[in-house]
């Protein structure tokens, strides 16, 4: 049932860390600029030859239209991935999508995304966090033990559904958070092991640093060091992503993100690759 290739070491001393990009958005989404190709181009000219495309998936039931394209764009699409691929011989170019993990989707991310369209890869994130009180944003939310515990439940059911080739953003809830409690660490372990069990790697994402810093001195609220710090005792694997939501973004934060993972001894792998 696994779909999901085994995952390649990327060895960063003699390669650069932005081999891969497998992370970035197009205007779709309604809150990002330019298209696949702009991307493509970005990424090229930027000396890095692999690049997925990975815009928000529409939902079926049209849950958040204000954050991603509507089902009725999704051919619209792929067509633009495929252009962007034979504009470019040059590079590999991958479709992908950013899939929000909730199991009433499951079915429609195995037969739509991955076998209608044939998506190369999924990538699983929460960006809504179901608690008896109605729904958190780990962006603007600050998530408690219920929230925290309901949002590694679902990333962890992404992992194992098979599905996937990497978690977005795991440490994504440092937005709402002041202090990395033991509700926290018990997110990273959990995370961490599930991880290692599934072979689906986490993503040291760039898109935190360039996010209002926190007041309490992070650079931006994630990559969340603590955080990685659990997952690096662990030995988990990363995947490096900048998260792109302009072309010009499309290269930014790999360096800072190399630099945590090289301190802390992680090991950054391509997921996509054979
Ligand atoms: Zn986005
Ligand atoms: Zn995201």
């Amino acid at each position: 049932m696994s779909a999901v290739a085994p995952t390649a070491a990327i060895p960063s001393a003699s390669a650069p860390t932005y081999a891969v990009v497998l992370h970035s958005h197009t205007w779709r989404c309604n809150h990002a600029q330019g298209d696949a190709s702009d991307m493509v181009a970005a990424a090229v000219a930027g000396g890095c030859p692999r690049i997925g495309i990975s815009d928000h998936t529409p939902l079926p039931d049209g849950s958040w239209p204000e954050v991603r394209m509507d089902l009725d764009q999704l051919d619209d699409y792929v067509a633009a991935v495929r252009q962007a691929e034979a504009a470019f011989p040059q590079a590999r170019v991958l479709l992908g999508m950013e899939c929000d993990w909730h199991p009433e989707y499951e079915g429609f991310y195995r037969d739509e995304l991955r076998g209608r369209i044939g998506c190369d890869y999924l990538i699983a994130a929460v960006h809504a966090v179901p608690v008896a009180q109605g729904r958190l944003s780990p962006f603007y939310d600050r998530l408690g033990t219920e929230g925290l515990r309901a949002y590694a439940d679902l990333l962890i059911r992404g992992m194992e559904s098979g599905l996937v080739a990497f978690v977005a953003h795991p440490d994504v809830f440092a937005c709402g958070m002041t202090a990395f409690d033991a509700d926290c660490a018990a997110v990273a372990r959990d995370l961490a092991l599930a991880s290692i069990a599934t072979g689906v790697p986490l993503e040291l994402n760039a898109n935190g640093l360039r996010r209002n810093a926190p007041a309490d001195g992070r650079p931006g609220p994630y990559p969340w060091r603590p955080f990685w710090e659990i997952v690096a005792t662990h030995g988990a694997k990363v995947v490096l992503s900048s998260d792109a939501h302009r072309p010009s973004e499309v290269l930014h934060g790999f360096a800072e993100l190399d630099a945590l993972r090289q301190e802390l001894g992680l090991v950054a792998v391509d997921p996509t690759a054979a």
